[in-house]
């Protein structure tokens, strides 16, 4: 249903980029330097979340807004408190007398999330990005955005900053049986994606679902129940869960918190800046080691760790952060 992966190498700035498959949809985790990414596949995102200002997290915000600049699009930027500072900073480092020209609508939805809270903002290119207050809403069981077919959640971590960690929660997955579909003699096409929409929505098996084809000059069109097209047609199993976690001070409480959040992901993104024998200035510089990385998601039951924001110390050794993270991830230590 998805792909997950870095941005970079591991060495590179930190950020993940989780694309829908099927769907003019994408997401990133933090803004870094994202010049080794397609235009094409920045233009699928609609939403992205930062995890801390820093300048490595978030220095790909200029190049991200000139991609976007003649396009219609709206955007969510979610990030930690303070971050309406951050946009606004950027965004007033320019002139903008020219975009009136423009006239396509970009609307930059900015949240700041502080706790179970968020504060929203508005910058439309139509209105000369001028910040406008949306105003505040309540964040329930931490999700900050709820998609059709998942949802993103944030917690906010220690790295002497409030830094936040995410992940996205995949809803069921409604897969459709090829052979159900030849049984009933229906066509595939876009009324399954409606279909899925109507399950995923929990509609009552009597809804009418149109179920629409025009291939081949042939139009086909008819009505079923949904509860009959859930029965010989579907499959329904539990999405996955990716989550990401960076730049954060190892001590007890953070740890908590990441192995509750992270918990049974498919795939964990997570910091490994230091090797243990280093473990004092990640310590002072609130960065994770290896092996700290590797103990919290097996610590968290997670299947399988991808590991960045690896120090420039180790430029010729990487494999060495590899392994040791790897050797506590499996308990080996
Ligand atoms: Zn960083
Ligand atoms: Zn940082």
């Amino acid at each position: 249903m998805f792909s997950a992966g870095l941005v970079n190498d591991p060495f590179g700035d930190p950020g993940a980029y989780i694309e829908f498959s099927f769907r003019r949809e994408a997401v990133l985790f933090d803004l870094g330097d994202i010049h080794f990414v397609p235009p094409r596949k920045l233009l699928k995102v609609n939403a992205i979340f930062i995890s801390h200002t820093h300048m490595d997290h978030f220095i790909g915000f200029d190049h991200f807004l000139r991609l976007c600049l003649g396009r219609e699009k709206k955007i969510q930027l979610f990030g930690p408190p303070g971050f309406n500072g951050n946009v606004l900073g950027k965004i007033s480092s320019y002139t903008w007398n020219l975009i009136e020209n423009y006239t396509n609508n970009l609307d930059i939805y900015v949240n700041e999330v502080n706790e179970n809270k968020k504060e929203t903002y508005r910058y439309r290119l139509q209105n000369g990005f001028r910040p406008e207050s949306v105003g505040q809403a309540e964040i329930r069981d931490g999700i900050l955005l709820e998609g059709e077919f998942f949802d993103v959640k944030g917690i906010s971590l220690d790295h002497k900053i409030p830094c936040l960690a995410f992940a996205l929660e995949e809803k069921d997955r409604v897969n459709i049986k090829k052979t159900g579909l030849l049984e009933m003699d229906l066509p595939t096409g876009q009324w399954l994606l409606e279909l899925k929409r109507k399950i995923l929505g929990n509609e009552p098996n009597d809804t009418p679902v149109r179920i629409w084809s025009r291939k081949k000059g042939s139009d086909f069109e008819e009505e079923r129940s949904l509860g009959e097209l859930k029965e010989k047609l579907v499959i329904i199993s539990p999405g996955e869960k990716i989550s990401y976690v960076t730049d954060v001070l190892y001590n007890k409480e953070n740890c908590r918190r990441i192995i509750d959040f992270v918990r049974g992901s498919e795939v964990l993104f997570i910091e490994a800046t230091f090797l243990d024998e280093d473990s004092r200035r990640a310590q002072e510089q609130n960065h994770l080691t290896a092996r700290q990385a590797g103990d919290i998601a097996r610590r968290a039951g997670v299947k399988r760790i991808v590991l960045f924001h690896f120090s420039p110390k180790y430029q010729k050794c990487g494999n060495m952060l590899e392994e040791e993270a790897l050797k506590a991830f499996k308990g080996e230590h």
